[in-house]
């Protein structure tokens, strides 16, 4: 049984990519016993807007794509993140991080801060490493201790293979995540922003656990968040799906589309005469 998603973030109207997401994802679920769920991914609450989620469904269905009940809605969902959350705090795994964005950047400029060389990226410095619990303040963000990950693990020597099965054309394979990868990638993420209490990452693992996902597909621009992901699934204890990652729709410019390239959305597209199956064709066709 394969059970698919699709989960859009209700912050502006779909556009191309979008449909030729939901349609990869749809087309792989073919027999009677597979499920298309669909997730709205709105713990945004100043972005997210309703007449945008209602314009989801509407435009999906204009699509030709049906899907199964029920939608999940990440907004409803914040005890649950929270429970996994203090889960990963009780096995020791985090700390509260209290720097801004311009700490972080300032500390990285230090003096006496390593080198960074070009195109290396410019990773947490470690400022609030030893903070305690104890010690956290109501804005504090949630970071994951990345060196206390491979202590949980038994140590470098240890550390489990953990495997990504990846069926999407650019990546098609079998990855793993090496905790060096991770160390010189990631470092110490952000598991719980201040502002929402949670992180896209954390979120996305426990509801794709939830909704009892057997492969996710998604745009190739996610696909290094998948080595966070797999990590996440193995500290949580969740089981691991497959993943899809496809190709992204271009505009003229070789610029992937957004939400404010207005051309390409599928209102647009529609208010200028194309059919559905046009639109379809379209995405399939415009694919990079
Ligand atoms: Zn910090």
């Amino acid at each position: 049984m394969v059970i698919e998603r699709f989960a859009p973030s209700p912050t502006g109207y779909l556009h191309l990519g979008h449909a030729y997401s939901a349609m990869t994802a749809w087309r792989s679920t073919k027999t009677h016993s597979d499920k298309f769920l669909i997730r709205i991914e709105d713990l945004d609450s100043t972005r997210s807007k309703s007449q945008y989620t209602q314009a989801i469904f509407d435009d999906l269905s204009r699509l030709g794509i049906n899907w199964n009940i029920p939608v999940v809605y990440q907004s409803e969902r914040y005890s649950v993140y929270e429970d996994c959350l203090s889960k990963l705090i009780a096995m020791g795994l985090c700390f509260p991080c209290k720097c801004t964005r311009k700490d972080i950047k300032d500390s990285l400029e230090a003096p006496n801060a390593p080198l960074i060389s070009e195109g290396q990226k410019l990773l947490y410095p470690g400022t609030c490493r030893n903070r305690s619990f104890d010690e956290m303040n109501k804005g504090d963000a949630v970071r994951l201790n990345f060196s206390k990950v491979i202590e949980h693990f038994g140590g470098l020597a240890h550390f489990p293979t953990l495997e990504i099965r990846e069926l999407g054309q650019s990546h098609t394979g079998i990855h793993h995540v090496s905790p060096e990868y991770f160390q010189a990638n990631f470092g110490d993420i952000v598991l719980a922003r201040k502002d929402i209490g949670t992180s896209y990452h954390l979120a996305v693992v426990i509801d794709d656990a939830f909704m009892g996902i057997t492969n996710v597909t998604r745009g190739e621009d996610i696909f290094d968040s998948t080595f966070i992901h797999r990590l996440l699934q193995e500290l949580l204890g969740l089981p691991v799906p497959t993943w899809s990652h496809h190709g992204l729709i271009r505009d003229e410019d070789g610029k992937r589309l957004a939400k404010r390239s207005p051309s390409f959305t599928l209102r647009n597209l529609w208010d200028q005469g194309f059919t559905s199956e046009e639109i379809i064709s379209m995405a399939d066709k415009q694919l990079c």
